[in-house]
């Protein structure tokens, strides 16, 4: 990451929007701002696989679901923060990755310039390619703050995104488990 051109970025988006960038306030923001772009943008360059190459063996297919995976993302169109919960399951092929390395998985896309639809597919097509389980599904609910903070000013509204992989997409009845499974 080039702290430099943040840093220059967010002078000039400063004096843009008619503000003072000399001013005391304001004086140390594009450093902070530059950091803070480490971390929040820090997914990009990062491969989940990484995370999820390391797998154990594990007997039986029944369902594994890691559900309320709090993220933070950052849309891509706006540059404004949308924020939820993740809902990952996956049917096992004689494989398992440990449960953080889930969460691991949705940071590596999540910390970027994202769109929600992209990052439901993402995560499912990495654990899809990684792991190679019988399904996978993957179910965001998220809040957007330029749907709510600007625009069509909704708050509390959510934004719903599926991806199945694999057994998921033909069978309804799996899609059902896992719904009951995440309202539990
Ligand atoms: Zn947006």
């Amino acid at each position: 990451m080039d702290q430099n051109k943040i840093k220059e970025a967010v002078r000039l988006f400063l004096e843009g929007i008619g503000e003072d960038p000399e001013r005391e306030g304001l004086l140390d923001t594009p450093d902070r701002v530059a950091r803070m772009c480490e971390e929040i943008y820090g997914g990009l360059g990062c491969n989940a696989e990484e995370h999820l190459s390391k797998q154990f063996s594990a007997e039986g297919s029944e369902m594994v679901l890691e559900k309320d995976i709090t993220f933070y993302s950052t849309c891509e169109h706006h540059l404004l923060p949308f924020y939820g919960k993740v809902h990952i399951a996956y049917i096992p092929d004689g494989k398992v990755v440990g449960l953080s390395k889930l969460a691991r998985t949705v940071e590596v896309y999540a910390r970027r310039p994202q769109i929600q639809e992209q990052l439901t597919t993402q995560i499912a097509e990495a654990l899809w390619q990684n792991l190679k389980p019988k399904g996978v599904m993957v179910m965001i609910e998220a809040e957007h703050m330029c749907m709510t903070m600007r625009g069509i000013k909704k708050p509390g509204s959510k934004t719903v995104t599926y991806a199945k992989r694999g057994c998921f997409e033909n069978d309804p009845e799996k899609q059902k488990e896992f719904m009951e499974m995440i309202r539990i």
